[in-house]
């Protein structure tokens, strides 16, 4: 089974991104907002924030409080959307209940919205225009299909989760591909059939472990989008990696596959961003 890296997608995002922050005149800037001390928004705020500098690209961190109110929170997001030293921004979320996301997702100007959060850019994913921003790992699973080869047109391929971070955009980006794509969800009647019957499958159910390899049609891809803990308390996936050898012609690992990936993209759009203005 060909193990699918992240870390040679990454490389070759590397390699364009290097290659265009030469034609720009300034080095465009990704603005970081997160509010509160949520664990798993630090730690994917320090990932991000040494890829991208890694990559030549400038990233500073906007850090509110948990307590900050929905007006003083909607007036500092305004000054960093309306900042031309910003380039591009990242929102962690969810956002705490007190404030109203659905106005931050209104409020982001587009083409500043890196991670596709905005009605704009979302109806952009959904109708195959590529002129906006899609969800930066919903991407980042076509640019590993893409960098290895996996041919998408006229493929069945299963996606299991339906949000609106992963499972719908992914969706729509197979489809653009020319794939037959299947959405599944917790309703689905037989996860496995619809799963093995599949030549690609693309998990993002957030459930550690939970495709093994009766998920699995003979030499199907099996990409990975799922960060979990397992019962040892070590990072793991949807996917029980472990039993795909002799049955998957491919995978993702996690860590080390689409995860990698996600924070490349986001140097991606940054650069990308900083192409529109
Ligand atoms: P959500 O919880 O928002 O969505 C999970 C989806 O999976 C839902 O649509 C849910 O169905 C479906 N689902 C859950 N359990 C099952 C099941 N047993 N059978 C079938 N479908 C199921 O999660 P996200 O989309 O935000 O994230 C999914 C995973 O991807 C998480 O592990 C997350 O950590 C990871 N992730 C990784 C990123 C990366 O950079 N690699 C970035 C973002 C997320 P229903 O709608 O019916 O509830």
């Amino acid at each position: 089974m060909l193990e699918l890296r992240g870390k040679k997608v990454s490389d070759g995002i590397k390699e364009y991104v290097s290659k265009e922050l030469e034609t720009l005149t300034f080095v465009p800037k990704l603005a970081i907002v997160r509010v509160g001390e949520n664990p798993d928004d630090m730690s994917y705020e320090r990932g991000a924030t040494k890829k991208l500098k890694s990559f030549g690209l400038d990233v500073a961190s906007y850090v509110f409080p948990q307590d900050i109110s929905d007006e003083d929170f909607k007036k500092a997001f305004k000054d960093i959307n309306e900042d031309d030293e910003v380039t591009g921004i990242l929102l962690l979320r969810p956002l705490p209940r007190t404030i109203n996301e659905k106005d931050i997702e209104n409020m982001i100007d587009p083409k500043k919205d890196l991670d596709g959060i905005s009605p704009i850019n979302i109806a952009k994913v959904f109708a195959g225009d590529t002129t906006g921003f899609s969800p930066c790992t919903a991407e980042a699973v076509i640019e590993v299909l893409k960098a290895y080869d996996i041919e998408l047109t006229g493929k069945r391929v299963t996606v299991v989760g339906r949000s609106m971070v992963v499972g719908k955009p992914v969706s729509m980006l197979l489809l653009k591909e020319n794939a037959t794509v299947t959405m599944t969800h917790t309703r689905t009647v037989d996860l496995k059939k619809t799963c093995s019957d599949a030549e690609i499958v693309i998990t993002a159910a957030g459930r550690a472990k939970m495709l093994n390899s009766d998920y699995c049609g003979q030499d199907a891809v099996m990409i990975d989008v799922g960060i979990n803990v397992d019962e040892n308390g070590k990072l793991c996936g949807d996917v029980d990696y472990a039993t795909l050898d002799g049955k998957a012609s491919a995978a993702t690992p996690v860590p080390g596959g689409v995860g990698t990936i996600t924070t490349a993209v986001l140097a991606k759009h940054l650069i990308q961003a900083a192409k529109m203005r």
